[in-house]
């Protein structure tokens, strides 16, 4: 079946058409501008990307869009809709009442809409999506998987904070924790590579993008992950500050003249190793600064480490051991700078790292020592293939 999977935000939208038995990406691409102007680009599988400038004022238009290139007499990668069998939809937030991937028809639509104010940016692009989609297609079935979903067995323990339990009760505010997808097909995809039984195994995932998430899986099962109620929380990210001592926000506000929304914009937007390092929020460019003997950049480098390292010690422990460790993401897939200096935290775990596999990239890679008590791995996430295969497995 060719499922294509959609990746709606405000104003951009990803695809990929993928082949379900193959697991083969048959085209791809994305439409930005949405609402402003409008540009589609659009890959055929072994051909050169296409770019179309045109007006998309709504995603509906967008959507059409990617539609007519998918289907178009040239370059198209299949004859008719026909041949799309089903839509999967990433889906931001789910509430405490998505625990997994949804089959999405009017009633789901209604629940989704009830979490919206606990991703006011995402859910409702995300619907827009699952909107135009459904007056385009209104017979090809479509799937909703949430990126709050897999982080729904943490223990109260673990997603209750500090604050009075009533805004736990009334307002849903809780750990929810994001990048799902990646966790849960991370985690499943390290234990088949190392051979390890995922029913009784202990594993760290650390997904660091621009946006970075750690969590600790036990037997298969998230029980604790780094992001919060929001992405804001956690790991020191490219521009988001991660946690922080809450008081900062009413100190910076006084001192800064800011407001509420002001400070946020601080805090989510011009923090994170772009705020410390004054430079960039891209590890490549961090790293180009530390080379050149720039101090801000080491420093920020430093900072995310230390982080990712201090959040590798506390799931150990919430874990009471820890099987593997798994990088992924753009800086955890090519960043062997950042792997390594998380490692030099790590020998009280027994993990050693191997320096020469430890610069290899492309795919699934150990980089530990065969005598590394902790095995270390690198493992590319692929969020599409996994949306792709809940779809399946949910219209079959
Ligand atoms: P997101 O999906 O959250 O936008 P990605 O997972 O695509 O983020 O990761 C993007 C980040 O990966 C970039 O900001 C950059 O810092 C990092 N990155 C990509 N390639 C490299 C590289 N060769 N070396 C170091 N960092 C890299």
């Amino acid at each position: 079946m060719n499922v294509l999977v959609i990746n709606c935000g405000s104003s951009s939208l990803k695809y990929q058409l993928i082949d379900s038995e193959s697991e083969k990406v048959l085209a791809k691409g994305l439409c930005e501008r949405i609402g402003i102007d409008g540009r589609l680009t659009y890959q055929k599988a072994g051909l050169d990307k296409e770019i179309t400038e045109a007006p998309m004022p709504t995603h509906k238009e967008a959507i059409k869009m990617v539609l007519d290139a998918l289907t178009n007499d040239k370059t198209g990668a299949i004859k008719s809709l026909d041949e799309v069998g089903a839509v999967g939809h990433r889906m931001v937030h789910g509430g405490e009442k998505f625990t997994c991937s949804a089959v999405i028809d009017d009633e789901m639509i209604k629940a989704v809409e009830s979490c919206n104010d606990l991703a006011p940016l995402h859910n409702p692009a995300n619907l827009i999506g699952v909107n135009a989609c459904k007056e385009l297609m209104p017979n090809v079935p479509m799937v909703g998987v949430f990126d709050t979903a897999f982080h729904q067995t943490m223990p109260k323990k673990a997603y209750l904070y500090g604050l009075p339990y009533e805004y736990y009760e009334k307002y849903g505010v809780r750990r929810y924790g994001f990048h799902g997808t990646s966790h849960s097909f991370v985690s499943k995809e390290t234990a088949k590579f190392l051979g390890l039984d995922l029913e009784n195994s202990k594993i760290i995932v650390a997904h660091l993008g621009n946006g970075a998430s750690i969590s600790a899986v036990k037997n298969g099962k998230c029980v604790d992950t780094s992001m919060g109620l929001t992405p804001l929380a956690g790991l020191v990210m490219g521009t988001r500050c991660g946690d922080i001592d809450p008081a900062i926000m009413e100190y910076i506000a006084k001192k800064e003249d800011l407001d509420i929304a002001g400070v946020m914009n601080v805090l989510n937007k011009k923090s994170g190793v772009q705020g410390i390092s004054g430079v960039s929020s891209d590890f490549r460019d961090l790293e180009d600064g530390m080379t050149a003997g720039n101090e801000r950049c080491a420093d920020a480098i430093e900072v995310f480490c230390y982080n990712v390292a201090k959040f590798i010690g506390a799931y150990a422990a919430a874990m009471n051991g820890v099987d593997a460790i798994a990088f992924t993401a753009g800086i955890g897939e090519n960043g062997p700078i950042v792997r390594e200096k998380v490692l030099e935290y790590l020998g009280y775990l027994g993990a050693e790292l191997d320096p020469e596999a430890n610069q290899k990239r492309g795919d699934n890679n150990v980089i530990s020592t065969p005598d590394s008590k902790v095995k270390v791995c690198v493992v590319p996430t692929n969020e599409e293939l996994a949306i792709c295969r809940d779809t399946v497995a949910l219209v079959k």
